[in-house]
């Protein structure tokens, strides 16, 4: 892992005048989220996790008490709500019809709701335009699952990031711990809860978890994080022909 001596400079170029764009898409508890970060360190650019805007709005059909198999319901939900993203140091903030909910987003509840409201077109198609106009201009790193199939197919760097179900468990297992909520789960709890997110994001019809023809597969199963993000940096390095 690199420190911050080894930051590049900003005007990391894209296609089309625009700033470069990094995708980074995988299975939770993949490590995503940490290499996004840092990648966007390293490189100085904005880190997007996308997922953080399903998890909002799911937040919202929790609160309002709409079943959440309604695909109807959903999408006259998402008229009257509003989802913010603002890049931060080390996560990003949300914004749900303006009140931060940052700290209220992250919970097994909020995380099965968020996969299930998901699956639906009308609900992936408005994120995707909202994720799109964030990403426009580049100058970002965007992780989520379907960023260099869908939301930005012409990328110029995409990852798709991996690794042992068992693996991933653990490691969001211990995720949870760090922020304060192990004892709300089991360890086995935590990995069924994984398996049957991945399936639903796996299967569904609507963009699909999976890599894009032209992502670099990265497999973190038996790489430490910081050697998953060093495998990462030079996967980016590589593409961008920078040594
Ligand atoms: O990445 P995170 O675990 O926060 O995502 C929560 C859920 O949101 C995922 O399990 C997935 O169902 C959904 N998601 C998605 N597309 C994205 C990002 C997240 O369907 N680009």
């Amino acid at each position: 892992m690199s420190g911050e001596d080894s930051r590049k400079p900003l005007n990391l170029s894209g296609a089309a005048g625009r700033k470069l764009i990094i995708a980074i898409d995988g299975p939770a508890g993949a490590g995503k989220s940490t290499i996004a970060r840092h990648l966007a360190r390293h490189f100085g650019l904005l880190n997007l996790e996308t997922g953080a805007m399903y998890r909002a709005f799911a937040l919202k059909a929790l609160r309002t008490g709409l079943p959440l198999d309604k695909s109807a319901d959903l999408e006259q939900l998402a008229t009257e709500t509003t989802i913010r993203l603002e890049p931060g140091e080390e996560e990003n903030r949300v914004l749900l019809d303006g009140e931060d909910v940052t700290g209220l987003i992250r919970n097994p509840t909020v995380t099965d709701a968020a996969s299930r409201v998901s699956v639906f077109p009308a609900i992936r198609a408005w994120m995707v335009r909202l994720q799109q106009q964030l990403g426009a201009e580049g100058g970002v790193v965007m992780e989520g699952r379907d960023i260099g199939t869908v939301v930005f197919p012409h990328a110029e760097v995409k990852i798709f990031l991996d690794a042992a179900p068992e693996v991933r468990g653990q490691r969001r297992f211990e995720q949870l711990g760090q922020d304060g909520r192990k004892s709300e789960l089991q360890p086995e709890e935590v990995i069924r809860e994984l398996h049957a997110r991945d399936e639903r994001d796996r299967n569904r019809a609507d963009s699909p978890l999976k890599p894009a023809q032209d992502a670099v597969l990265l497999d973190s199963t038996d790489m430490t994080l910081e050697q998953a993000v060093s495998a990462a940096e030079a996967i980016v390095a590589a593409k961008l022909k920078l040594s």
